[in-house]
């Protein structure tokens, strides 16, 4: 299940995120991407999946990344800089599966993100997070399969552990993991993280930076 992280990459990764970490800009379209001159890591999930707890969590900072529940605000991409000087960025994706989303939203949301996966060359790793509660929906596995199309590397990633028992989280993370083992971009280790409870941060931070490395 959960992996073991190299002690001196955790600790790295650790230091790597208590140093600066700053919001660089949203891109609406592909035209507002920032040059691609540095690695990149892209985190994407359902909506209200705690993407944003997730990040915020990750930098150790309140309120960089912000939760817009509204359909249709939130198709963008928002990039973070982290490291002084630069050392790579963090992606925050629109987030998916809003059951109310209007289908042009939802084309938009589409096109925006496969162009950004077949198209950024510095992309290293795509994290996709999982609700623990509700494991791998229909629309989780649509973005693995543009994922696998596009041969981007990805992790599966729990989020919200701490809302189910022990039990439940194994068996959760057992099943995810053996799906990710079927997929041919994602890494066959999933982390089980809780942003309330700061369970697998450590490792997430650690994920990040080797897949920057
Ligand atoms: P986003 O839409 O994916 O950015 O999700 P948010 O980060 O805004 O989180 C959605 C809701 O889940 C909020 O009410 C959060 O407080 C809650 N949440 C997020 N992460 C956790 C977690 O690790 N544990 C618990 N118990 N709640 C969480």
């Amino acid at each position: 299940m959960a992996e073991e992280f190299d002690a001196d990459l955790i600790e790295a990764a650790r230091k790597t995120f208590a140093g600066p970490v700053a919001f660089l800009k949203s891109a609406p379209a592909l035209q507002h991407l920032p040059e691609a001159d540095v690695p990149e890591v892209a985190f994407a999930g359902r909506s209200n999946v705690g993407k944003s707890s997730l990040l915020n969590a990750l930098t150790n900072r309140n309120g960089l990344a912000r939760t817009s529940n509204t359909p249709g605000r939130t198709q963008e991409l928002n990039f973070f800089d982290v490291g002084e000087p630069l050392r790579f960025r963090l992606v925050d994706m629109p987030g998916y599966g809003f059951a109310e989303a209007p289908k042009d939203i939802v084309k938009k949301w589409r096109f925006l993100v496969n162009d950004f996966l077949r198209g950024r060359s510095t992309l290293k790793r795509a994290l996709v997070l999982i609700d623990s509660r509700h494991g791998i929906k229909p629309v989780d596995r649509e973005v693995m399969d543009m994922l696998d199309a596009a041969a981007v590397s990805y992790r599966l990633v729990l989020t919200k552990a701490d809302k189910i028992k022990a039990s439940e989280l194994a068996a959760v993370a057992e099943r995810t993991a053996e799906e990710a083992r079927k997929r041919p971009a994602a890494h066959p280790e999933i982390i089980a993280t809780s942003s309330e409870k700061g369970l697998g941060i450590a490792e997430l931070r650690a994920a990040v930076l080797e897949a920057v490395s």
